[in-house]
């Protein structure tokens, strides 16, 4: 029997009062896709940002942290076969012992199979490797029918790249066979340098990346003047075991996830200000002086820094916190980013350090985010004001011909959302396919006007 609950995405806006569901099995999620006709919609952990995963109570929102199992591992292809509630977390605890890693990760751990195939996730090494959905062998797809499909690039190709991307409105992923990566140890050898601006950090960018699996920039976005885009740049690869110190060497594959602390309560909203916001961007930036420092670091201080606390979304207080996450085509990039930074700086609405990254081409999903080009991903706290800041971001981005990631989204409009997406009628073709009653829908499909 579903029941009502309050639901929001991590950056808690908006919360939405919902009907859910938490089968515990395959066959139990098919009865409730069968049952009736009213909508629904898959729920991983709730890491996408904005209302992605969030649906009204006219239907139900189908929780898939029970369908979590895993269920076979093949050592000789490195291909784990797990339910789609599986989180990367549990992969992690498992497999990283025995000399495997997820092959794409996002900055958290903390998300399901299915809500990162929803995404098709892009990491640090999207430079190299592209999103998660490359090293997807297969998926099995419940569809609006109550069948079950067995989708891959080469079997229902059109709807594995549909549903690759297509924010859970496709189907339910209720199971993935994933290709792990093998690692020779639980470390990485880190190598971090400081850009003094974005020129700087631009040119590091290109001069570096093509030797390392993983790059990310961390930059000051309330950093001015000649400052602008002063940023630290993390490049890393997985450590071999000479690289390791001798007291990692004592048990190379050794992984003890950090433990976690948690913020007990919402701080006040007031504590997040233009000036508490850039004295604390100040300061990370001092904390390192050498211009590069190399060290070799555990899998969690590398991939995961906000996990170590995990209710760090409370920071922003009750009312919650915009994530805008954008991409740029790389001829556009440097002079976009450079108007999204005045932009952000001009409305006052603090930001904390922001995250950098040069992505590699399209990925195959027909509603795919990254482009060649720079990623640039900074929280806002919502403030008045916050709407007509991200109305001119989105506005820019658009006329650059770049895109905003929908995982973070909550105010993207209709007609940009649209132009951002080119491949959207191919996908909507096969929406009405195969759920031509709109069964699967959510906040944001409704928002965005996404129907068959
Ligand atoms: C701190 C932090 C850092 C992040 N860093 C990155 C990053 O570096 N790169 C990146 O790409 N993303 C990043 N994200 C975003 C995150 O990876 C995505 O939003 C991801 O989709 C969250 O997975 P989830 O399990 O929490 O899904 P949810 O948020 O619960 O759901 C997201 C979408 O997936 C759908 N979905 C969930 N399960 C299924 C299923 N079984 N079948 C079909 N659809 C399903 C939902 O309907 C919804 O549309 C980050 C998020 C956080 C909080």
């Amino acid at each position: 029997m579903p029941k009502k609950t309050l639901l929001s995405g991590w950056g808690r806006h908006p919360t939405v009062e919902s009907r859910v569901s938490r089968p515990e099995k395959r066959v139990t999620l098919q009865s409730l896709i069968e049952q009736n006709g009213a909508p629904v919609l898959a729920r991983g952990a709730g890491r996408s940002y904005g209302d992605a995963s969030l649906l009204n109570n006219e239907g139900t929102t189908l929780l898939t942290d029970r369908l979590d199992r895993m269920l076979a591992f093949d050592p000789d292809t490195g291909v784990l076969r797990a339910e789609a509630g599986v989180r990367l977390r549990e992969i992690l605890e498992v497999f990283v012992p025995q000399g495997w890693f997820v092959p794409v990760t996002p900055g958290t751990k903390e998300v399901t199979l299915g809500g990162a195939l929803a995404f098709d996730i892009h990491g640090k090494n999207h430079h190299r490797d592209g999103g998660i959905s490359n090293f997807v062998h297969e998926i099995e797809l419940l569809t609006a029918d109550g069948k079950i499909r067995t989708c891959s690039p080469d079997q229902n190709g059109k709807l594995f790249w549909a549903t690759v991307s297509g924010a859970g409105l496709t189907g339910i992923i209720t199971e993935v066979a994933l290709e792990l990566r093998p690692i020779e140890t639980a470390y990485v050898a880190e190598r971090t340098l400081k850009a003094d601006d974005l020129d700087d950090a631009f040119a590091l960018f290109e001069e570096h990346e093509p030797d390392y699996l993983y790059s990310v920039a961390w930059i000051d976005c309330l950093a001015s003047g000649g400052s602008l885009g002063r940023s630290h740049l993390m490049f890393g690869h997985h450590a071999e075991p000479n690289e390791l110190s001798a007291k990692q060497r004592q048990d190379p594959l050794g992984y003890e996830p950090d433990h976690l602390a948690s913020l007990p309560f919402d701080l006040p909203e007031g504590i997040l200000n233009e000036h508490t916001v850039k004295a604390f961007n100040k300061l990370y930036y001092a904390r390192q002086r050498k211009r590069d420092k190399r060290a070799v670091v555990g899998i969690d201080p590398f991939f995961y820094p906000l996990d170590a606390i995990s209710d760090w979304n409370r920071m922003y207080g009750e009312s919650g916190f915009v994530q805008f996450q954008c991409v740029l085509p790389m001829e556009e990039s440097y002079d976009g980013l450079k108007e999204i930074l005045a932009e952000v700086q001009e409305s006052g609405l603090a930001s904390f350090l922001a995250v950098l990254k040069r992505m590699g081409p399209p990925d195959g999903g027909l509603l795919t985010f990254p482009m060649r080009g720079y990623t640039l991903a900074l929280d806002i706290p919502r403030r008045e004001g916050l709407e007509d800041l991200l109305r001119d971001l989105h506005e820019t981005v658009a006329r650059r011909e770049g895109r905003v990631y929908l995982a973070k989204d909550a105010y993207l409009r209709p007609e940009t959302f649209r132009d951002m997406y080119p491949a959207l009628e191919e996908w909507l073709e096969v929406k009405r396919r195969v759920d031509p009653k709109n069964r699967f829908t959510s906040a944001q499909a409704q928002r965005l006007g996404i129907e068959p």
